[in-house]
C-alpha cells in the first residue's frame, strides 16, 4: 500500500502540477523502501529527462536498478529539413544514450515506434507488457495519459498514447498470463507491478526534492543537443518549473522538485 503522510492545501505556482487542495501528497522516501528496479516508459528521447532525471539520478545513488523504454526515435524532433530522419533517429538514441548515462542508468531499450503517429494499440501494450516481464520493476514511471490544461507540451499525443499503452501494461496485462499468450511462449511470466509513477499530470501527489542532483538532471538535458540547443535557457526554466512543483509540494522555498501522480497498482 502507499502511505500518505499528510495532506497539503497548496495549489502550486503557475506552470505547477500541483495538487488539488483534497489531494493528500505522499512522501517519496515512504515509498523508495523495498523498491529493488524501477522501469521508466516514455514516448520520446528526452521525455524522462524533462519529466525526471533528477528522481532518476537520486533512486540510482540509493542502489535502485533504474532502466529506460524508449517507444519511439524521436525522429519527427527538431526542425531542420536537412536532416533525413533516419539520421535523426540514429542521433536522437545516441543522444538518450548519453544522457541516461548521466544520471547513472546504461540499460536503455527502444521499440522503434513511429514519432509523431503513436497510438495506445493492442501491439504497443504487448511489446511494453514484454518489457515488463522481462524487467520485473516494482515501479513503473510513464507519461499521464489525461491532457493537462496547464501544460499543453507535456499533453503530447505520444505521451498520452504511450502513458495509455504502459499503464494497461502495468494492470492487467503484465500480471495476466491470460494476455498476449505469445509472451508465455517466449518464457515471460507474469509479473505484477507495485507502483505506477505518472510525470506531467495534473494532480500531481508526489514531490521528490531534486536540488542536490541539479547538476545532473542539467547534464542529462544538455545530452539531448538537437533538441535544446546550447541549453542556455535550462537553468532559468527548471529553476520555474521545478520551483513551482517544490513549493506545490510544501517544500522549504529555494527547493527544486520533480513532481508525479503516484498510482497503488499493486
Ligand atoms: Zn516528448
Amino acid at each position: 500500500m502507499l502511505g500518505a503522510t499528510g495532506a497539503t492545501g497548496a495549489t502550486g505556482a503557475t506552470g505547477a502540477t500541483g495538487p488539488s487542495p483534497t489531494t493528500a501528497t505522499i512522501d517519496p522516501g515512504v515509498l523508495d523502501v523495498g523498491v529493488e528496479r524501477i522501469l521508466v516508459v516514455t514516448a520520446h528521447p528526452d521525455d524522462v529527462d524533462f519529466g525526471a532525471a533528477g528522481s532518476v539520478a537520486s533512486w540510482v545513488k540509493q542502489g535502485i536498478a533504474v532502466m529506460y523504454c524508449v517507444v519511439t526515435d524521436g525522429d519527427a524532433g527538431g526542425s531542420d529539413r536537412s536532416v533525413a530522419r533516419p539520421d535523426m533517429a540514429r542521433l536522437r538514441r545516441s543522444e538518450q544514450r548519453a544522457a541516461a548515462a548521466e544520471v547513472g542508468v546504461d540499460d536503455v531499450v527502444f521499440l522503434g515506434y513511429g514519432d509523431g503517429r503513436l497510438l495506445a494499440s493492442i501491439e504497443l501494450r504487448r511489446d511494453i507488457t514484454r518489457v515488463v516481464r522481462q524487467v520485473q520493476p516494482d515501479r513503473v514511471v510513464t507519461q499521464s495519459p489525461e491532457r493537462n490544461w496547464e501544460r499543453m507540451a507535456a499533453s503530447h499525443p505520444d505521451h498520452r498514447a504511450a502513458g495509455e499503452a504502459t499503464i494497461c501494461a502495468v494492470y492487467p496485462d503484465a500480471r495476466n498470463p491470460f494476455a498476449h499468450p505469445e509472451l508465455l511462449d517466449e518464457g515471460l511470466e507474469p509479473h505484477t507491478v507495485r507502483q505506477l509513477w505518472l510525470m506531467g499530470a495534473a494532480d500531481s501527489n508526489c514531490f521528490v526534492d531534486c536540488t542536490d542532483v541539479m547538476d545532473r538532471k542539467l547534464a542529462a538535458l544538455r545530452a539531448h543537443a538537437s533538441q535544446v540547443g546550447d541549453g542556455a535557457n535550462l537553468h532559468e526554466l527548471l529553476q520555474r518549473w521545478m520551483g513551482g512543483n517544490a513549493s506545490a509540494g510544501g517544500l522549504a522555498p529555494g527547493r527544486l522538485a520533480e513532481a508525479f501522480r503516484v498510482v497503488d497498482a499493486g
